[in-house]
């Protein structure tokens, strides 16, 4: 998906949400989380990075696929983190224990250039220059963001490339205008 000659909405800013699932069909969640992002009030995916599968870190379980996309929005950091949580519990994201295998998960690692540290939400990403699988299919959106060094540093973690960007191909990436209905709906109340 790529739309990256196109001028943002008035007053969107541009964000970078990590997305990530190594539990059920990762591919499939991560299809309809960009599927979902696309839908939000106000919000339009702009590009999709490829599609990286990686081992966990500090966890067992299956490997994860990740990716990252990259959006326009008119959410404010707040309301766009509680869309991003409510697109996990869609997709059945359960939290049994830190690190836990999951179905879904959606990190704001980057909203515009602000830095925000709140109780509920920091911005960038506290962890995101630790990890590998959020750095380097950054790295291809916005690569402005992502010093060399910082690449450099995690160059050891163990990922593969699997997929080009057209991964996620095959959902509408709408523009959603602010007050717009919520959209997507969790595939198993799809009538
Ligand atoms: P990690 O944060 O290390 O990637 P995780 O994704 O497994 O771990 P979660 O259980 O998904 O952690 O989230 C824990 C809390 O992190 C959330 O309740 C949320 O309030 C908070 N949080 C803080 N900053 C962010 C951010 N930038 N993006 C998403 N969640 C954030
Ligand atoms: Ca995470
Ligand atoms: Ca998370």
């Amino acid at each position: 998906m790529d739309s990256r000659g196109s001028p943002l909405a008035k007053g969107a800013t541009r964000a970078w949400v990590g997305l990530g699932a190594n539990l059920g069909q990762p591919q499939t969640a991560l299809r309809q989380a960009v599927h979902a992002l696309a839908a939000l009030p106000g919000t339009q995916v702009l590009r999709t990075s490829s599609l990286y599968r990686s081992a966990p870190v500090d966890a067992l379980g299956p490997d994860y696929l990740n990716a990252v996309a990259e959006i326009a929005t008119t959410l404010s950091p707040h309301a766009l983190l509680a869309a991003l949580q409510t697109i996990e519990q869609a997709a059945g994201r359960e939290r049994p224990y830190r690190n836990a295998p999951r179905t879904l998960d959606l990190d704001l690692l980057l909203y515009g250039t602000q830095h925000i540290a709140t109780p509920d939400l920091t911005v960038p990403h506290p962890r995101m220059f630790e990890r590998a699988f959020v750095l380097r299919p950054l790295a291809e959106l916005a690569p402005q963001h992502v010093p060399a060094q910082a690449l450099q540093a995690v160059q050891g973690q163990a990922m593969a490339r699997c997929q080009g960007a057209g991964w996620a191909d095959g959902f509408r990436v709408s523009g959603g205008k602010i007050g717009k209905k919520w959209l997507y709906r969790p595939s198993n109340k799809r009538k």
